[in-house]
């Protein structure tokens, strides 16, 4: 049965586990990642399909069914899985989009890495996802693909199937054109964007972005600039980017740009963070802790996250305030990356030594000043230090959103709790109650971390109110709202 919706996304929307000899289909309920979230909009629809890859040794024989039906709470749904061999999956994700898109879209010109890139598999990969979706979207259906390793899906799919509405939603930042134009698959990239009836950007800088690329390779049509949404507007944002076009035209077709930041499942969160386990946990940290302080930093081993930068302010902290020695610990979560990846090597080893360095200039017996944790704490856990946290630290360089700053806020019921968020996460459009530090600055930095440990409790209560009135307005149903508002009926459904 054709799907009236058809969600192109390139993980499977399930963990595939192997029970008693049989492959089983397990409902992957976590609420980080955005995929629950996505496959809520399969309520909205009387049929639903996914497009993903899985790893087949001989595409042509790939030795598992090409399509799958799923049951879950989610409803019935399709899955398609594209077999692709590990060369190609290790061009078109780890290479390509890893080290060419991923440096450019973060503003990293000294890590892109154009030479490795295989521009015809990436094409191919991008094609068959296409073909994929193609296959099982029924007439005018709705397809909504995700992310930058898929950027040419909308251009291919739109020649095989001008009936379709197709929408993209980015999942990173994306950078202006002196930056974006340095990839030479640009105007390949941007055409293909451009055949999409709505593109999507957490917020309005990166659409704002988007359009300013689009000017600069195409004679597009800009709509009248329209003041965006006021809450989404900080200091560092160009007056002119506070007004922001809501559609471009480009031969003819009109394209939407919509921003809206993804938000955080607040109710599911809170729900987790609760629990009695989870309370017991945190009164075993607080009572491991005594007087000590701590600051929580969570994020992933990666040159974007900023986890040596923040290391270095730690380490000046404590060389300053020698008063501190004793009364504060950092616990620094860095998940370590893919070993596919070599471009993550250098920050593992930077972000180890940086910390070693740490505890021995400063560390006794009894206080290590920094608790480095390379391995991801399953969130059922994290939720307890979100908890026991004094403070959150989290200054990436560069990041789409950062849903790590929106957890640790939808965590704190008690109202206490600071969150320091650096500048250049999404987040920190909504987050204005945060302390807002420039991670490119030492003395942005180090002040902030001070002023973090320093907050009375009725500043620190009071921006934490602020906070949560923010993650609970724009939450993640708020964001689904936005994302279907363009093509869903007054009913909210999709295949009206
Ligand atoms: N996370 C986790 N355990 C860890 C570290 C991170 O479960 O040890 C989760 C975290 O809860 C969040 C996600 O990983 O939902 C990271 O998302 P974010 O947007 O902050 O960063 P990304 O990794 O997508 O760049």
């Amino acid at each position: 049965m054709p799907s009236d919706l058809v969600i192109v996304y390139h993980r499977q929307p399930y963990e595939e586990v192997e029970e008693d000899g049989k492959i089983v289909f397990r409902e992957n309920k976590s609420p980080n990642g955005i995929v629950p979230t996505l496959k809520g909009f399969f309520g909205r629809v009387d049929k639903g399909a996914w497009v993903a890859w899985k790893l087949a040794e001989d595409p042509a024989n790939p030795g598992f069914e090409k399509v799958v039906e799923i049951e879950d709470s989610y409803g019935a749904y399709s899955v398609s899985r594209l077999p692709l061999t590990e060369a190609q999956v290790k061009s078109f994700y780890h290479v390509t989009s890893k080290e060419a898109f991923w440096p450019i879209l973060h503003s990293f010109k000294e890590k892109y890495n154009y030479d490795p890139v295989d521009w015809p598999t990436f094409r191919e990969v991008n094609w068959a996802f296409a073909e994929a979706a193609a296959a099982e979207a029924r007439e005018g259906a709705v397809v909504w693909v995700h992310d930058y390793n898929l950027w040419l899906v909308p251009g291919y799919l739109r020649k095989l199937r001008p009936d379709l509405r197709i929408s993209f939603f980015h999942h990173t930042p994306f950078p202006a054109a002196d930056m974006f134009n340095v990839l030479p698959w640009r105007k390949e990239i941007v055409s293909s964007l451009l055949a999409c009836d709505v593109v999507g950007f957490h917020i309005p800088r990166y659409g704002a972005n988007f359009i300013g690329v689009a000017e600069s390779l195409f004679d597009v049509e800009v709509a009248k600039r329209e003041l965006v949404n006021t809450d989404f507007v900080v200091e560092g944002i160009a007056l002119s980017e506070r007004r922001m076009a809501r559609s471009l035209t480009y031969q003819g077709h009109e394209v939407m740009i919509s921003a809206a930041p993804v938000g955080v499942d607040v109710d599911y969160i809170a729900s987790k963070a609760e629990t009695a386990e989870t309370t017991a946990k945190v009164e075993e940290i607080r009572a491991e802790l005594g007087e000590t302080k701590m600051i929580l930093s969570v994020g992933r081993t990666d040159y974007t996250k900023g986890g040596t930068d923040q290391l270095m302010s730690f380490e000046r902290l404590l060389d300053e305030h020698p008063e501190l020695h004793g009364k504060v610990r950092l616990m620094h979560v860095s998940v370590s990356a893919n070993r596919n990846m070599t471009v993550y090597e250098g920050i593992q080893n930077e972000i180890e030594q940086t910390a070693g360095r740490i505890n021995g200039r400063f560390g006794s017996f009894e206080w290590h000043p920094v608790a480095l944790i390379s391995r991801a704490i399953p969130f059922d856990e994290l939720v307890a230090y979100y908890r026991a946290a004094d403070v959150a630290w989290i200054t990436p360089l560069a990041d789409g959103m950062n849903l790590v700053a929106k957890e640790f806020v939808a965590c704190r019921s008690d109202g206490d709790g600071v969150l320091v968020l650096s500048e250049f996460a999404g987040a920190a459009v909504e987050l204005k109650a945060a302390i807002l530090a420039n991670p490119f600055s030492h003395r942005s930095m180090d002040r902030a971390i001070l002023q973090a440990l320093d907050m009375g409790e009725e500043e620190r209560r009071d921006r934490m109110e602020s906070m949560r009135g923010t993650i609970n307005k724009y939450d993640i149903k708020a964001w689904a709202e936005t994302q279907m508002a363009g093509f869903a009926g007054k009913d909210g459904r999709l295949d009206g």
